[in-house]
């Protein structure tokens, strides 16, 4: 089998390290890498894969369906690829990466290599720090009050626009005061609200939003600024983390499960300001305190190895693919596809999201006669386009278009609802 060092992942990172100039991306000393001997010229590039796949469309000869699931999700096929010539023997120890300590060398490598490369990905400068955690976005709920909130009686603002940013607060009343400053809930999360209008607590620690609500579809296009310069900007970027480039320095913390866009389950990244941490509320468990984590490089306790790997392939693949902004262009392309299609059936297909904060990333739609959202569901799926039901909470339909659903996906899908449309009037 070929071996590659020149369009490996690996010689990619070093590329952009030492061609980097400006000081503030500069990545920190303690993630500078010294490549494991077994690692060099031993790196399978993903062309060398000899598997006849097409990357960029499933068909009946690969097995592989367009997978519209929420998270889990879809992931690239060259990633999947990859790592599967890579699961028996990694890189030539003689044991696959699940089976390794996470204190090897081979796993120092991996971890090091995923933070670099996502610090290239979204500019993420030195004064932040990139933790991989488990617990899913869910633990952040209750991990962001505990480590900004000193005291249970800080205040912090929410804004809500959609069944995950209300989660996030109902959970933050156990560890401090947050107010609700803004709801969406009685139009059904269907708007973002205008941020001149939010009347903002002068002493809040922190102003919360959800990014990408993936069951309602509702996307930030923009963020707000806290009104009190020291206010900490949060977001939960879950589903729309790495869809397309986020100036960080805007926020305080960031924090996403990777099962949407760029990973499996079983792995929360948590980029985080690191004048924020250290301020923890004694009660704080350990495995909560963002300090704990900073402190030992995400390595205090045995880290969800597997998914960190995954999570590194997935972020030199987008680094290949040109980065965030070309990621963000063809992203744009496949949702506007599906949209159009929607608000061009004259109301037989309808999305109930305002137009403006509409999401690059999960879809949602109902049809008009609804009796036939069974029948359109069962079609599609029968077509190789599966997981298309809504979430519970909502009904209807929801197509999620993370970065790994390729065009013809979605092509496929705008198709089969042309088609569909007019074979049931
Ligand atoms: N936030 C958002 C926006 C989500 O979509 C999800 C999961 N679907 C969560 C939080 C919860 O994530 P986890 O299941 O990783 O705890």
């Amino acid at each position: 089998m070929a071996t590659s060092t020149a369009s490996s992942p690996n010689s990619l990172l070093f590329h952009q390290s030492s061609s980097r100039k400006s000081s503030s991306l500069a990545i920190p000393s303690s993630l500078r890498l010294s490549k494991p001997s077994s690692l060099s010229l031993r790196r399978i590039s993903c062309t060398a894969v000899t598997t006849p796949l097409s990357v960029s469309s499933s068909s009946a000869s690969t097995g592989r369906v367009f997978n519209f699931a929420a998270g889990p999700a879809i992931l690239p096929e060259s990633v999947i690829l990859e790592a599967q010539a890579e699961l028996f023997n990694y890189q030539g120890s003689g044991m696959s990466i699940m089976e390794m300590s996470h204190r090897s060398k081979e796993f120092d490598y991996v971890i090091k290599k995923a933070e670099s490369d996502l610090r290239s990905l979204l500019s993420i400068s030195d004064d932040y720090s990139v933790l991989f955690l488990q617990g899913g976005a869910t633990t952040q709920f209750a991990a962001v009050p505990l480590n900004l909130c000193a005291s249970p009686d800080s205040t912090a603002d929410f804004i809500v626009t959609g069944s995950w940013g209300d989660k996030a607060f109902k959970e933050a009343q156990k560890f401090c005061k947050p107010n609700l400053i803004w709801s969406g809930k009685a139009e059904k999360y269907t708007k973002i609200p205008s941020f001149d209008s939010l009347q903002q607590s002068p002493d809040a620690r922190y102003l919360h939003i959800c990014a990408n609500e993936t069951i309602h579809g509702v996307e930030f296009k923009d963020y707000p600024t806290p009104a009190n310069k020291d206010t900490i900007l949060v977001a939960d970027m879950s589903s729309n983390f790495c869809s397309k480039p986020v100036d960080v320095s805007r926020f305080g913390v960031i924090y996403a499960g990777a099962q949407k866009n760029v990973g499996p389950s079983g792995v929360t990244i948590v980029i985080v300001r690191k004048d924020l941490i250290g301020n923890a509320q004694p009660i704080t468990p350990v495995m909560l305190d963002y300090k704990t984590h900073a402190d030992t490089l995400s390595l205090y306790n045995t880290p969800p190895c597997f998914a960190i790997y995954i999570c590194g392939l997935v972020f030199a693949d987008l680094l290949k693919k040109g980065g965030l902004a070309e990621v963000e262009k063809i992203n744009a392309k496949k949702a506007g596809l599906l949209y159009d299609t929607i608000d061009a059936s004259g109301g037989y297909y309808v999305c109930p999201v305002e137009k403006s904060v509409r999401s690059l990333m999960n879809v949602p739609f109902t049809l008009r006669q609804s009796e036939l959202e069974k029948t359109f569901i069962a079609e599609a799926s029968k077509e190789d386009m599966v997981q298309l039901k809504g979430h519970r909470s909502v009904g209807g339909m929801r197509a999620s278009i993370y970065n790994a659903m390729p065009l013809a996906g979605v092509e496929k899908l705008v198709a089969f609802m042309k088609d569909f449309q007019a074979r049931n009037p």
